[in-house]
């Protein structure tokens, strides 16, 4: 029988045929993938004819096309879908994987023919995409270091290598950690409880095979709780779980990974002649240099603590009436807010929950795609991993865009926070290939599911890459979709944020789970004021990780990370009623992998031109203006990385944004 990972895929857009896949198929598919990639490879290394943008650079881009195919569906499953078999198979492919690509990035003969490409590259006639496919290959070796040679060549394979193992180790610590505590609730511990939090409780008492409700560390359960409980015994308990996760000593401790990680990454950036990390990994971004993060972040820092200090001040205050004396503790912080939220801004989430329907939601979030891109959504019946997800052909003018699948709903086998991923990217060389985009989130499962307004804005966020994938426009996958510098790639995210903001998108679309009524007015008008609310400690708690995170990487590597990011915070001044909204153990951004390593701050640096790009629809007058939302799909959304991101966004926008749109849309411009 022939692997199902390896044929032809007949399914509706070739899309991978769950059905017919097992766990049993992933290893011997790899393997087979991996040896043809090899051979494909050599044969591009070794052939005899003179290197040439086709023979080397396009035949590159051609080449692995099984092994993509092989783990676009495994990664998918072991994200969102996870067992011990397919977490054991994760353990073992990472360490072949990195060697691979250690192997294809040190590849001499490979290298030498690029070389020779890139030295010859004015006399080549090759176009703009070309180039720039062109000037990335040949700075991804040299940053890999195919330039290096002997010991220091070794080294860096061995390197590599160790560092995809431990960013394995350390999500899988995470989720073991994640998966093991749970709290039981007694009926009288409910008390205080919204029905939606109660129901999520039960819910996850039903997983965790618990006659009565619990409370688990997953997000979308445990922050409602600290939202909610009065029982300050209780919160203390479960903060005290949820920021210990990765930090619980035994097997599944993050800590001497993490100073392993960082030691290591220092030593990569050396061998490549850089004088630390942030050096290495910042040259490629929009940003380039630690020092203008540092001063981005420092610029919110000061004006955003201020806030979170004045707001903490209040909710003291609010314990201190409740007869509780001392200090406001982190656990309280959440629990006074939605209090504070409730009198000032008389919006409770338990009663705007039941307005925020995740159908409805997914609809506002299609509708706002069609107003702006004419993009159409028609619900596809095709197999997939898992039986909560969904899939929507895409289509534009009738024809065919792309598929996009959601998996909404929080499962103890998905790993923790939303993402999007291309399980198969979009590309036109060297054939016409659409794109299969998937969004995976955390919601609490509920009969109908209800969001609430942090949920809803994650699936527009969510959605926001997802369409940076669909309406990518490129000739070469390497260059397609969200294949942009890492400080660019949140601007398409947390810009489709602002239409969920839009009030005629709520007055529409936010319906009442049991009435059908629309949002009365006064309570949208309460939603979209309330966006600013306890916006010092959402900024403070991510700023406080941003700057943790570049401090590890900026110098010197620390050899206790625990100890430096104590250092960090306490020259900061971190107010002590707030703390990191990824402390060290947890950072998974950070330490999962290379991701966001020094490069955490780009949520914020986003954030600045998100604010900025969609004032050009406010100063249109219209948030659906087709003009400006032409531009932005010319420049920014079907671009990918073709062009440098500081050029796209002066080209969409004529001039680069300042860190002043981004306070006045916090709330914290003084
Ligand atoms: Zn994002």
């Amino acid at each position: 029988m022939t692997n199902p990972l390896l044929s032809d895929w007949t399914t509706p857009f070739e899309i991978a045929p769950f059905d017919k896949i097992s766990d049993a198929d992933f290893a011997p598919a790899f393997e087979v993938a991996l040896v043809e990639h090899k051979a494909e490879i050599a044969a591009i290394a070794d052939a005899s004819e003179p290197a040439s943008f086709a023979n080397t650079i396009e035949a590159m881009e051609v080449a692995g096309g099984a092994l993509d195919k092989v783990l676009s569906v495994f990664f998918s499953v072991a994200g969102a879908d996870s067992n011990p078999e397919r977490e054991a198979l994760q353990r073992a492919f990472s360490p072949k994987l990195a060697a691979h690509s250690a192997e294809i990035s040190s590849n001499k003969a490979l290298f030498g023919r690029i070389a020779a490409i890139w030295d010859a590259r004015d006399s080549l006639d090759l176009n703009d995409e070309q180039q720039r496919v062109l000037m990335l290959t040949h700075r991804g070796f040299v940053r890999g270091g195919a330039a290096l040679e002997g010991a220091d060549d070794a080294r860096m394979k061995e390197i590599k290598s160790r560092l995809a193992v431990l960013g394995t180790e350390f999500t899988q610590n995470l989720l073991a950690d994640e998966r093991s505590w749970f709290m039981e609730l007694s009926e009288a511990d409910l008390e205080g409880l919204p029905a939606f939090v109660v129901d999520a409780a039960r819910a996850a008492g039903e997983e965790k095979g618990v006659e009565g409700p619990v409370v688990t560390l997953s997000r979308s359960l445990i922050v409602p709780f600290l939202q909610f409980s009065p029982r300050r015994d209780l919160r203390e308990t479960a903060f005290a779980a949820w920021t210990a996760r990765g930090a619980n000593g035994g097997e599944t401790d993050n800590r001497e990974i993490a100073a392993e990680t960082l030691a290591l990454r220092e030593e990569r950036a050396k061998l490549l002649g850089y004088a630390c990390f942030a050096d290495f990994k910042l040259e490629t971004e929009m940003a380039k240099q630690p020092a203008t993060v540092r001063d981005l972040l420092m610029a919110v820092w000061d004006p955003a603590k201020a806030q979170a200090e004045a707001d903490g001040a209040v909710l003291t205050e609010m314990m201190h009436s409740d007869g509780i004396n001392g200090d406001l503790a982190p656990w309280d912080w959440r629990y006074y807010a939605e209090k504070r939220r409730k009198a000032e801004h008389d919006l409770d989430e338990a009663t705007l929950k039941p307005y925020l329907q995740l159908d409805r939601m997914i609809e506002a979030s299609f509708a706002c795609a069609t107003r702006l891109f004419g993009l159409q959504f028609k619900a596809l019946d095709v197999p997939l991993y898992h039986e909560d997800c969904r899939a929507w052909e895409v289509t534009r003018d009738g024809a065919h865009v792309a598929v996009f699948i959601g998996d909404y709903f929080a499962r103890g086998s998905k790993r923790s926070g939303a993402w999007c991923s291309a399980m198969r990217g979009q590309a036109k060389f060297p054939e016409v290939q659409g794109p299969v985009v998937i969004n995976v989130c955390n919601f609490a499962k509920g009969d109908p599911a209800l969001l609430s307004y942090d949920d809803a804005r994650t699936l527009f966020h969510e959605f926001g890459h997802a369409l940076h994938q669909m309406l990518s426009n490129v000739t070469y996958e390497s260059v397609s979709g969200t294949s942009v510098a890492r400080d660019f790639v949140e601007l398409p995210s947390q810009l489709y944020e602002h239409w969920l903001e839009v009030p005629a998108v709520l007055a529409e679309f936010a319906t009442h789970a049991e009435t059908g009524a629309a949002m009365p007015s006064e309570m949208l008008k309460k939603v979209l004021g309330a966006a600013n609310f306890d916006q010092g400690f959402a900024t403070v708690e991510y700023v406080a990780s941003a700057l943790v995170d570049l401090a590890f990487h900026d110098g010197a590597a620390p050899s206790d990370p625990m100890a430096k990011q104590a250092d960090v915070l306490a020259e900061l001044g971190m107010p002590q009623a707030i703390t990191m909204r990824h402390a060290t153990p947890q950072f998974a951004h950070v330490f999962a992998g290379d991701g966001y390593s020094s490069g955490y701050y780009s949520y914020m640096w986003s954030e600045v031109m998100d604010a900025d790009a969609f004032e050009a629809f406010e100063e249109a007058g219209d948030a659906f203006d087709k003009e400006t939302a032409k531009a932005l799909e010319t420049h920014i959304l079907s671009t990918g990385g073709t062009v440098e991101a500081d050029a796209l966004y002066k080209r969409f926008r004529g001039r680069l944004p300042g860190v002043d749109a981004l306070l006045k849309g916090r709330g914290l411009a003084t």
